[in-house]
């Protein structure tokens, strides 16, 4: 396997990052690989024995810089001055074929400086989770890490159980997050957060001129990225800093689902004990996110007082971002390419609808302009008066078709594919994959049951870290 790496983070000031290899496992076996993936990386082939070493962290490609990169965070809301790497290990970056950059890092590659006390290892759950959810983000339209290629270690993961350990593949536009920018902001080592942002705008932002245009430009990516979400019914679930990439892409993919069932207060992940991370409340904690990413870009500016000013307006630029962008999704599933303000009131009493009943997001926004449409609520009298305004909108149904997803990773198909796995049987795994990368496809037989909403015995309400 030949990946022509062309690395540039590991040119960064060495304080940004440990050198390192991953630390080599006992026995890998492949769970999975991404061939069109690879291809448009510029890989040849990824099915070889020699790939799969190179997945596992056994073996390192030629051209590959291995470093663990560092960081902080506000992990819900509280400072954490010291993350990082801590089971992860950026194996370099390629130019793909679109002539974008992108880091191929392993996750669940052993210890590192950063570890903390942790083991540097994943279990095959979380593994399975991020392939399943990140490949059909992808497929959904939704800026994402990518997963390259899953093994399973031959070793075992020690948690609350005895557990497979597996390691995941995953690309992105790179690695930096919100939380690169505060470890440096807050020791006040002006040359690595200079030599960062220089970077970043040079990679991710190439017309920003400084550090003021690079703050309004991942706040309109972030803006439009939780619309994105939010028209998915998509919950991240640790919304934490150091999970927020510069590049506007969706990453850490530990306690996140997707809702069946529509309340706007819905949370999964079981260390989210007050709704921090709830539905509803993404957008907020986006908002303040995007303030501790200004705070942490204020040290660069040669006017301390004007640059406060200048980047609290930028913050508040933020929920009206949001929200245009929120119409412009929302509208889009209902067939108005051009949605109104007024139309921002039928979205609202759509989902004040479906949260009254308890309505499946996806299946009820699939089966708009349907005749069974009014199947999926109780108060059909209320849906069908709904549903005559709407009409009189002139939805386009090619617009609501390429936006209504059929088919998303329900958190009871991804937990039934892990379990599986678990027990060695990949095939759920598998047949769920291929079904959540072609969610606006006709259902076919080997797809319908995809579609189908949990019953009451089926629903999965808790989601775990990956840790
Ligand atoms: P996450 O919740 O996955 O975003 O991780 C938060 C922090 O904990 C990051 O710095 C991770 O590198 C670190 N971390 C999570 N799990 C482990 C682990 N098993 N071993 C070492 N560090 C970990
Ligand atoms: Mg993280």
């Amino acid at each position: 396997m030949k990946i022509p790496f062309d690395n540039s983070y590991a040119t960064l000031p060495p304080q940004m990052f440990t050198a390192m290899a991953p630390t080599p496992v006992a026995q890998p076996q492949i769970v999975a690989t991404n061939d069109a993936l690879a291809a448009a990386l510029g890989i040849d082939t990824i099915s070889t024995p020699e790939a799969v070493q190179i997945f596992a962290g056994n073996h390192l490609p030629d051209g590959a810089t291995p470093l663990a990169q560092v960081y902080a965070g506000h992990q819900f809301g509280n400072w954490n001055p010291q993350l990082g790497d801590g089971r992860a290990i950026l194996l370099g970056e390629v130019i793909g074929t679109d002539g974008t950059r992108r880091d191929i890092q392993l996750k669940g590659s052993g210890p590192t400086p950063y570890s903390r006390g942790g083991d540097g290892r994943a279990w095959l759950g979380p593994v399975m989770r991020e392939y399943l959810v990140s490949e059909a983000m992808h497929a959904l339209g939704v800026p994402t890490t990518r997963a390259l290629a899953a093994v399973t270690t031959g070793e075992n993961v020690y948690r609350e159980e005895i557990l497979p350990g597996a390691i995941i593949t995953r690309t992105a536009q790179s690695h930096i997050r919100v939380g690169t920018f505060q470890f440096f902001a807050a020791r006040g080592d002006m040359q690595a957060l200079q030599a960062l942002t220089e970077h970043v705008i040079a990679r991710h932002y190439p017309d920003a001129t400084g550090p003021a245009d690079l703050l309004d430009a991942v706040i309109a990516n972030y803006a439009k990225l939780i619309a994105k979400w939010m028209s998915l019914g998509f919950i991240h679930g640790v919304m934490n800093t150091d999970n927020v990439s510069i590049a506007g892409e969706t990453i850490d993919y530990g306690p996140c689902a997707f809702i069946d069932a529509f309340h706007p207060d819905t949370v999964f992940s079981a260390i989210d004990q007050y709704g921090r991370y709830a539905y509803s409340n993404q957008p907020g904690i986006g908002a303040w996110n995007m303030a501790q990413f200004a705070t942490a870009l204020i040290p660069l500016m040669p006017d301390r007082d004007a640059a406060i000013d200048d980047f609290t307006a930028a913050v508040h630029r933020f929920p009206p971002l949001y929200e245009q962008a929120w119409l412009m999704s929302f509208g889009a599933k209902l067939g108005l390419d051009t949605p109104t303000d007024d139309d921002r009131q039928l979205i609202t009493d759509l989902l004040d609808l479906m949260t009254k009943d308890g309505a499946d997001f996806t299946n009820s926004f699939a089966a708009l302009g349907q005749q069974n449409a009014c199947d999926q609520f109780i108060d059909r009298d209320a849906f069908d008066k709904w549903q005559i305004r709407w009409q009189k909108r002139s939805p386009d149904a090619a617009l609501m078709a390429a936006t209504n997803p059929k088919i998303i990773p329900r958190n009871h198909r991804v937990e039934e594919a892990i379990s599986a796995g678990r027990n060695g049987d990949l095939t759920r795994f598998h047949d769920l994959l291929a079904a959540v990368t072609q969610p606006y496809a006709p259902l076919t037989e080997a797809t319908a049951a995809y579609a189908r909403a949990p019953a009451e015995d089926e629903k999965v309400t808790r989601t775990f870290c990956g840790t």
